[in-house]
């Protein structure tokens, strides 16, 4: 359940964190995995997880992301907001994101990211936990979870990083459209060279996606002429690894 460790069905011992992913060629994302090894029998235990709220408010359930009724059970998984706090091991824990990385880092992802929703459900403005839950999310490939995080944390700040990571998750989502806004946005706003450099390469990607050749040609001609440098893919990937 990723709230603890996985148990060896063999063995009766903890595993310890191996992989995070989402269902192979799934493209729903309403659930994840977390694969857990055996340190005795080597066995992988998979725990599959429900995404639990992408954008919490004081009335989503922590568990399954549902709207809550007052003082009702949710609706969707049959649990109290009590119940559901000391499920996901919140109630009376450390709610900051670095609590929630080192707990992401254990392979604890239920638990890490419930901490990041109770704390944006009391204070939506903690930007910095926007873009802990975009990171976590587009490495499981939740890639629309991992956009509108993104979109979260750039209403509260502009920023040319996150802007990249919003435009490749737009991307390996398919929406090629947005991906395209996203970077005509970063060209206008943002100065850096290196930046632009990405964005205009980033952009041809999407546009030759969508079969508009000419105008990725002349996109990543602005690449080259505006960066040279091998830091593109670099910069690229500073969100996603
Ligand atoms: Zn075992
Ligand atoms: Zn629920």
């Amino acid at each position: 359940m990723s709230v603890k460790p996985a148990i060896c069905k063999e063995c009766g011992v903890e595993g310890t964190f191996a992989k995070v992913g989402r269902f192979p060629d799934s493209t729903d994302e309403r659930t994840y995995l977390v694969g857990w090894r055996c340190p005795r029998c080597g066995n992988l235990t998979a725990d599959m997880c429900p995404v639990g709220p992408i954008e919490a408010t004081p009335r989503s359930c922590l568990n399954c992301g549902d709207e809550l009724a007052d003082g009702e059970p949710c609706a969707g998984c049959g649990m109290t907001a009590t119940e559901a706090h000391a499920f996901l091991a919140v109630e009376g824990a450390r709610g900051d994101v670095e609590a929630a990385n080192a707990a992401f880092e254990r392979g604890l992802y239920r638990h890490a990211f419930a901490l990041l929703d109770s704390l944006l459900a009391d204070d939506p403005t903690q930007r910095d936990a926007w873009v802990a839950k975009g990171r976590r999310y587009q490495r499981i490939g939740l890639v629309r979870a991992a956009a509108r995080s993104y979109e979260r944390a750039l209403a509260i700040r502009r920023d040319a990083l996150v802007e990249i990571a919003l435009g490749c998750a737009q991307e390996e989502a398919g929406d090629h459209e947005a991906a395209i806004r996203t970077y005509d946005a970063l060209i206008e706003y943002h100065d850096a060279a290196g930046h632009r450099a990405i964005a205009y390469g980033n952009q041809a990607n999407s546009l030759s996606a969508l079969g508009r050749f000419e105008e990725a040609a002349s996109g990543y001609l602005r690449l080259s002429t505006s960066c040279r440098s091998e830091t593109a893919d670099g910069v690229r990937c500073l969100l996603t690894e």
